[in-house]
């Protein structure tokens, strides 16, 4: 008995400190929570965000809107309400920023005006919701919602989006609304550079040094709800009624209770045609891939190999989370059970 308790003890002795490097080593590095019951992940585009190039007053006022949005989320998702409620109201406060090509500070189309698409999925019902080319509505995100709930259809464009805004008692406001002196010289930098190329349309901010700014929100609530949300004004100098791939279900938005929450920001035309958001779900879904590794595998390989750029974030039904882009920042936050907001803007 004595020489199986001393074997016993050697062996373990000895493999104990292997044991614990082990556990070191596999909980490092990854953006995934431990099992959680709510949380909440945000963006506010993704692009050419570097520290340096970054003003300390301007970096503080994103910091600043980014942590009240993930707060007024958390407190949504703390109190027992929905996802979907701390979706819409985590993007109602970033489009009502000037900071984000969202709302207030979205960009101007090539006909100088501001042309709006956002869209919301429920992903315990399946039920979504997406609005695009709106010019006179000041959060397309909860119109976007209206659809999916007050409509029978998912997805309304332009003047009949407005309409059913206005008899679903959504107040109009002026184009003027939506100016900004940033985003109005953005579109004289893109039309001069446009008449000077004398090429293709000059998508800003695809060929410059101009971020995205769109702005998105991934919850899961107490119940085991997953929501998405992603509402953007596009790319500047767009043309010819260009909706990219925000208001696209599958695309730039998607939700499903058995698998993730996805929302995506970058070069819309890529993330159409990649199916980014319903990708990284099936991944999970049919290939039984984490989470991280599916939304790592979508950005870093499928987008960045077709030539595109962006970044997304994404929540599974665990609570696990992932925010891969292959530019050179994204504004982004996160914050869970523990009411802790992180923020980040630049590559860790
Ligand atoms: N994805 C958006 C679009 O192509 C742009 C962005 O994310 O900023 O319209």
């Amino acid at each position: 008995m004595k020489t199986i308790i001393a074997l016993f003890k050697k062996v373990f002795t000895t493999a104990a400190p292997f044991f614990l490097l082990f556990l070191l080593i596999t909980s490092c590095g990854k953006e995934e929570a431990p099992s959680v019951k709510y949380g909440l992940v945000i963006h506010g585009g993704a692009g050419t965000i570097e520290k340096d190039k970054m003003p300390p007053e301007i970096e503080a006022q994103y910091e600043e809107k980014l942590n009240e949005a993930l707060l007024a989320g958390y407190k949504i998702l703390s109190d027992g309400g929905s996802s979907l409620d701390a979706v819409e109201k985590v993007i109602n406060i970033l489009e009502d920023s000037p900071l984000f090509n969202a709302g207030k500070g979205a960009v101007f189309a090539h006909n100088g005006i501001n042309e709006l698409d956002a869209s919301i999925m429920d992903g315990n019902t399946h039920n979504a919701g997406a609005v695009a080319r709106l010019t006179h509505i000041k959060n397309p995100i909860s119109l976007a919602r209206m659809v999916m709930e007050k409509s029978e259809h998912v997805f309304l464009i332009g003047d009949g989006a407005e309409q059913f805004a206005v008899q679903n008692g959504v107040e109009l406001v002026d184009q003027n609304y939506f100016y900004t002196d940033s985003r109005w010289n953005a579109l004289q930098r893109a039309l001069k550079k446009e008449m000077e190329s004398k090429s293709q349309t000059v998508l800003y901010p695809a060929l410059s040094d101009e971020k995205y700014g769109t702005v998105g929100a991934v919850a899961l609530d107490k119940n085991g709800n997953l929501a998405a949300g992603t509402s953007t004004g596009g790319m500047t100098n767009k043309k010819y009624g260009r909706a990219g791939d925000v208001p696209v279900i599958g695309a730039g938005t998607y939700a499903n209770n058995n698998t993730c929450a996805v929302s995506c920001t970058g070069w819309g035309e890529y993330f159409i045609r990649l199916g980014v958001a319903k990708d990284i779900s099936d991944l999970v879904d049919y290939k039984g891939m984490t989470l991280k590794d599916a939304a790592d595998k979508v950005i870093y390989e499928k987008v960045e190999q077709l030539g595109g750029d962006g970044g997304l974030i994404a929540i599974d039904k665990n609570g696990n989370f992932a925010m891969p882009f292959n530019t050179a920042g994204m504004f982004r936050g996160y914050i869970f059970e523990d009411g802790r907001p992180i923020v980040k803007m630049y590559k860790d």
